[in-house]
């Protein structure tokens, strides 16, 4: 049984107190057994001080996106080593508001796994369909279109370092959630693509996240699904007691 990995993608929101007390009241609530893994993902601004607050803890620290190059003229950018260097462990690359407000296309989200994989950061890769994609019957086609271009030339070693997130485009922000059957079913397609690519041990060990509109009401039904091995937590993230409610959930069905 994999263990569930429950990230909480901060976004652009909190002040730099509010992320402290965040991670402060994360710190010393989440003593976890260590059935569940926890990450956060706060703004690039506040990495260093959230990264140092969790040290020693079990709550993993990441960014929420990153550039593909190591270092040089790419003025307002971050790079994996510079994230490597406060302290990160993690990465999210791909997100859908990054591929939607800031036109990053498959192949920028392939150079950035790359980049990402070679300085030692974990990925979390979104994939995920738009409404309108879903209502003319291409969720798969699309989903599939993101994975082939997002994992192009990665190798199985590469990929048991990261986790897919699943993400509807439709369900985040939205408080519309996925039906725990509807994420599950494209969570086995995923899963077979993988399996389709790679060998049948990667496909199983890698973990495959959902996200979009989770809290603690639904953290159940969703978690229980045997292909969802965590959540993406968007909204529900910047609250320390729904954040581990759904860490709860995630407990229960392991
Ligand atoms: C997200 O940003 O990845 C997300 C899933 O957001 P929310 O939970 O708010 O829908």
């Amino acid at each position: 049984m994999k263990k569930q990995f429950i990230a909480g993608n901060w976004k652009m929101n909190l002040t730099i107190d509010e992320a402290r007390g965040l991670a402060r009241k994360l710190c010393d609530e989440s003593v976890n057994s260590g059935v569940v893994d926890i990450g956060v993902f706060p703004a690039f601004v506040f990495l260093r001080d959230i990264c140092e607050i969790l040290r020693g803890s079990k709550v993993y620290v990441g960014a929420q996106n990153m550039y593909l190059e190591k270092s040089g003229a790419f003025t307002g950018e971050i790079s994996g080593p510079m994230l490597r260097d406060v302290g990160c462990t993690h990465v999210i690359i791909g997100h859908s508001e990054r591929r939607t407000i800031f036109h990053e296309t498959n192949s920028m989200i392939n150079s950035k796994i790359k980049a990402a994989l070679s300085c030692g950061l974990k990925t979390i890769f979104c994939v995920g369909e738009k409404q309108e994609e879903r209502d003319d019957d291409k969720t798969n086609e699309v989903v599939g279109n993101q994975l082939s271009e997002g994992l192009a030339g990665l190798t199985s070693e590469q990929i048991k370092e990261l986790t897919i997130a699943y993400e509807p485009v439709w369900a985040i922000g939205t408080g519309k959630t996925a039906t725990p059957e509807q994420a599950n079913e494209v969570h086995t397609f995923i899963r077979n693509t993988i399996r389709s690519k790679y060998e049948n041990d990667t496909a199983q060990s890698i973990r495959i996240q959902y996200g979009g509109s989770v809290n603690s009401k639904n953290a159940d039904d969703l978690l229980g699904q045997p292909e969802i091995d965590g959540a993406l937590v968007g909204g529900a993230s910047l609250d320390v007691k729904s954040f581990l409610d759904i860490v709860s959930a995630a407990a229960r069905s392991s």
